[in-house]
């Protein structure tokens, strides 16, 4: 009967959920430690955030949880301004990373926007794969355009490097995407010096790459989008030739 399959899955969660949370503790713990040594290493540290929030920097990165933005650059709080969603998607009507992007560039004026993916994203082999994963369907739908859009280049690639290459194809997608908010391209028009990165963040090593997909004029966008793809093309092939 499925209404009592229900019922029974229902009672596990309630048991997970229990032991879910007497974790939350140790969290709270954690915390506590983190910032007695935060003060101790910088005393004055969390009074001086008090006044404004002066980063440099905004992070557009993957929700998964082995890419922890501040971590992997090694910034302290108020250093980077962050936004984070399933495979690092700016998608035109998102309010929310259109928000972030408008708040960071207008009132934060940070001079870097950087999307970051990442290898082995769950998203994008959800998307390459045409996994069905829920509701998050709808937002990976995004990444499967950008696979549709490459998808002639991506099948002469062998088949265990196309989740990679994806990966890097939405990153420098994605990048265009913001160059071509109204957001950025006003300022631009109006003169600020802001410029727009795409990286994308190893898992198997921990470094980021630059995938040379950086724009900082209005006009460059176009060059800069086909310079970063040339680049892919052309490391992927040399590392099918080394194979
Ligand atoms: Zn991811």
């Amino acid at each position: 009967m499925p209404e009592c399959h229900f019922r029974a899955a229902r009672i596990v969660d309630a048991r997970t959920l229990v032991a879910v949370t007497s974790k939350l503790p140790e969290l709270l713990e954690n915390n506590l430690r983190w910032a007695k040594k935060m003060e101790a290493g910088r005393p004055g540290f969390f009074s001086s955030l008090l006044q404004q929030q002066a980063p440099q920097y905004l992070w557009i990165g993957c929700a998964d949880s082995r890419v922890p933005a501040n971590e992997l650059v090694d910034l302290a709080p108020g250093e980077l301004f962050v936004h984070r969603n399933v495979a690092n998607v700016v998608v035109h009507s998102d309010l929310n990373c259109l928000s972030v992007i408008q708040f960071a560039t207008d009132v934060l004026q940070v001079r870097h926007i950087i999307v970051v993916g990442h290898s082995q994203c769950g998203g994008v082999v959800a998307a390459l794969e045409d996994r069905r994963v829920g509701l998050a369907d709808n937002w990976i739908r995004h990444v499967q355009d950008v696979r549709n859009r490459h998808s002639a280049w991506l099948e002469t690639l062998p088949a265990g490097e196309r989740v990679n290459a994806l990966c890097e194809l939405n990153v420098i997608e994605q990048a265009l995407n913001v160059c071509q908010t109204t957001v950025v391209q006003e300022a631009w028009q109006r003169g600020q010096e802001i410029a727009v990165h795409g990286w994308v963040y190893r898992l198997h090593n921990g470094l980021l790459k630059d995938l040379t997909m950086t724009v900082s004029r209005l006009d460059d966008a176009g060059a800069a989008y086909e310079r970063a793809l040339a680049a892919l093309h052309a490391r992927y092939a040399e590392a099918a030739r080394a194979a």
